[in-house]
C-alpha cells in the first residue's frame, strides 16, 4: 500500500480531530475522462478504501456553458470500469439555493458586495503582482443594498455582465486570488440539469470549498494549481457559520509524454477530425484506452507506480507501456499473424499438409492448445527476410536458415521478384528432421520467425498505432504543428485460423504485441502495446 504525504496527514488527522475520512473526486461534467483524471480517482477512491470511509462522486456542474447530460453518464461509468464505486453521487448544482445563501451571509457579515464594474476594468483595477490593486468604488455599499441588489439579480432583473457578487478581503494582498474575487456572476444561460431555475452562477473558488462542505468531505484533494487559491477556500469557509470545515490539500497532476491530458484539446482533436470521437482507441481517455485494449488493472497499476507528490513530473510513455503489458501478458492468449505478408513456397514439402499444436500459454496450461495447419505454403512478415542483411540480422537472408516458430527449419534457396524488383515470393527448403519438439538433428538456424499457413490462415486487417501526438512534450498550444501522421498505419494481413474461432479476446501475436478486435468477432485488430519499447520494426 503507498504511503504518500496525504495519506500521512490523513492518519495523523484520524487520530486527533476526525472519526472518518470522507474524500470526492469533483469533475466538472464538460467532457470525458482522461488517464489524468484516473490519478485522482484512484487517489480518492483508493484513501476512502484503506481508511474505512467514504467517498463522493460530485459534478462539479456550476458552470452552464458546455456541460452535458451525456458526460455525466460517461462519468460515472468510466469511474466504475476503473474498478471503484462512489458512496454517494451528488452535484454542486444541487446546493444552488445553500450556496446563494452562504453569498447572503457573507454580505451579511460585511464579507461580500455587489459590484458594478465590468469584467474588463475589474482586471485593471486588480493590480500586479508588485502594484497593489484598487478598491471597487461600490466596495462600501451597505448591506441592505448589497442584500437587495444580490437578490435583484437571483430574480433575473440585472441584465448578464452588470453586476456580479464580490468577496471584500484585502486588495492589497500579495496573494491576487485575495484581492475581492468574484463570486457570483449572472449567466443567463439555462443549466443542464437546474434548467432555468437559475440565472446566477457561482465561481469555480465560491462553490468548491461549500459544496466539499455540503457534501462532508473531510479531506479536499485537488491538483497543484489551486495551492494559491487555498487561502481563499479557508477564507469562504471560515467567514459563514458552518459545523464543519474540510481541509484542502494539492498534488501534482499526472503527465505522460505524447499525452494530451486537457479536455478542452481533446475536445479540439476530436472536432477538428484529428480523432474518430473521444473513444478513438488513440485518445488518451478512459474510454479510448479501453478501446485500445488498455485494462483498468494498469491503469490502477500506473497510478500506484506514480505515487502522489508535489513534484511536477511527465512520465516516460516507456513506463505507461511496461504497465499495459504487465496486465496483458498474464492473460492474452498467444498466436501467430503476419502483419505485412511475403509467400515462402516450400518446394520438397509433399503431400496435402499436417496439422501441428501449441499451447495458446506458456505459463497459463488452462487456456489449452490450438491446432495449427501447416502445408507446402506459409507466409511471413516481409522484414523477416533481407537481400542486404544488417549485421547480426537473426532472420531468413538468401541461401540461410531459419526456423518456423512450433514447426521446422527452412532454407531460402531462391527469391522471386515482380517487374518492379519487389520480392514477390521465397522457394524454399525445409528439413523434416528438424519439426519442433523432436528435433534432434542439431541443425541450427539464424533465427526464429512467426508464419500463417498460406492455405488455412484467415485475412485479418491490423491497425498499429501510435500517440496522436509526435513530440513528447505537447503542452498543448500547438499540438496541430506536432500530430502525428503515421498514428494508425493498415495493413492487409493473416492470422492462424484458430484465431478467428475465438471471437471475443485480444491475443498477443507474437513478436509483433498485444492486439485487441474492433469488436467481438471483428476480422480487424489494432495494437494496444508493443513487445518491447526497443521494438522499432513496425
Ligand atoms: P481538464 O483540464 O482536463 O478539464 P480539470 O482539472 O479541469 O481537467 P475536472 O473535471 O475539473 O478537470 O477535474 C476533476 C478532478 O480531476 C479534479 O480534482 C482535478 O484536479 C483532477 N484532475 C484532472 N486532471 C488531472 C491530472 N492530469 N492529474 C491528476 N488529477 C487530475
Ligand atoms: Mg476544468
Amino acid at each position: 500500500m503507498s504511503d504518500d504525504f496525504i495519506r500521512k496527514i490523513i492518519r495523523e488527522d484520524l487520530r486527533g480531530r476526525l472519526d472518518e475520512v470522507v474524500t470526492r473526486f469533483p469533475p466538472e461534467p464538460n467532457g470525458y475522462l482522461h488517464i489524468g483524471h484516473s490519478k485522482a480517482i484512484c487517489l480518492n477512491f483508493g484513501i476512502a478504501e484503506e481508511f474505512g470511509g467514504r467517498c463522493v462522486l460530485r459534478y462539479d456542474d456550476t458552470d452552464p456553458v458546455g456541460e452535458s447530460v451525456e458526460f455525466v453518464e460517461a462519468i460515472k461509468e468510466d469511474v466504475n470500469w476503473l474498478g471503484f464505486e462512489p458512496d454517494g453521487v451528488s452535484h454542486a448544482a444541487d446546493y444552488f439555493e445553500a450556496m446563494y445563501d452562504f453569498g447572503v451571509e457573507l454580505i451579511e457579515h460585511g464579507k461580500a458586495f455587489v459590484c458594478s464594474l465590468d469584467f474588463e476594468t475589474m482586471r485593471k483595477m486588480r493590480g500586479t503582482l508588485t502594484t497593489r490593486g484598487t478598491p471597487s468604488p461600490d466596495r462600501n455599499r451597505s448591506r441592505e443594498e448589497n442584500l437587495e441588489l444580490f437578490a435583484a439579480m437571483r430574480r433575473g432583473e440585472i441584465e448578464e455582465g452588470s453586476l456580479v457578487l464580490r468577496a471584500k478581503i484585502d486588495m492589497a494582498s500579495p496573494n491576487l486570488n485575495m484581492r475581492d474575487p468574484v463570486l457570483y456572476r449572472i449567466k443567463r444561460t439555462p443549466h443542464p440539469r437546474r434548467g432555468e431555475d437559475w440565472c446566477i452562477y457561482p465561481t469555480y473558488d465560491f462553490a468548491q470549498g461549500y459544496a466539499d462542505a455540503l457534501d462532508g468531505v473531510t479531506h479536499s484533494l485537488c491538483t497543484l494549481e489551486f495551492d494559491d487559491h487555498r487561502p481563499l477556500y479557508d477564507w469562504l469557509l471560515a467567514n459563514v457559520s458552518l459545523a464543519h470545515r474540510p481541509r484542502q490539500i494539492e498534488f501534482s497532476r499526472l503527465s505522460i509524454e505524447y499525452f494530451l491530458l486537457s479536455k478542452r484539446f481533446l475536445q479540439r482533436l476530436v472536432n477538428e477530425g484529428h480523432a474518430d470521437g473521444w473513444d478513438d482507441p488513440r485518445m488518451p481517455t478512459i474510454r479510448g484506452l479501453r478501446a485500445r485494449g488498455v485494462t483498468a488493472e494498469a491503469i490502477r497499476d500506473l497510478c500506484e507506480r506514480v505515487g502522489v507528490t508535489r513534484q511536477e513530473q511527465r512520465i516516460e510513455l516507456k513506463m505507461f507501456n511496461f504497465c499495459v503489458r504487465g496486465a496483458l501478458e498474464k492473460t492474452l492468449r498467444r498466436a501467430m499473424a503476419v502483419v505485412d505478408p511475403l509467400k515462402v513456397v516450400i518446394t520438397n514439402y509433399e503431400g496435402a499438409g499436417e496439422t501441428l499444436h501449441a499451447d495458446w500459454h506458456p505459463q497459463q496450461p488452462e487456456l489449452g492448445a490450438r491446432e495449427m495447419p501447416f502445408g507446402a505454403e506459409v507466409y511471413i512478415e516481409r522484414d523477416d527476410f533481407s537481400e542486404n542483411p544488417p549485421p547480426k540480422y537473426k532472420r531468413l537472408v538468401p541461401g540461410g536458415t531459419v526456423r518456423l516458430r512450433y514447426a521446422y527449419i527452412i532454407r531460402c534457396d531462391e527469391v522471386i521478384k515482380d517487374e518492379q524488383g519487389r520480392v514477390q515470393e521465397l522457394r524454399c527448403t525445409y528439413f523434416p528432421e528438424t519439426k519442433s519438439g523432436s528435433d534432434n538433428s542439431g541443425m541450427k538456424a539464424r533465427g526464429v520467425v512467426h508464419w500463417v499457413s498460406a492455405h488455412d490462415g484467415e485475412p485479418i486487417e491490423v491497425a498499429l498505432l501510435e500517440e496522436l501526438l509526435a513530440a513528447p512534450d505537447a503542452s498543448g498550444r500547438d499540438f496541430e504543428s506536432s500530430m502525428n501522421p503515421n498514428s494508425r498505419q493498415i495493413y492487409n494481413g493473416y492470422a492462424e485460423r484458430a484465431v478467428l474461432a475465438i471471437p471475443d479476446t485480444g491475443f498477443q501475436f507474437e513478436r509483433l504485441g498485444y492486439f485487441k478486435r474492433a469488436k467481438p468477432g471483428a476480422r480487424e485488430f489494432h495494437r494496444t502495446v508493443t513487445l518491447r519499447d526497443s521494438f522499432t520494426a513496425r
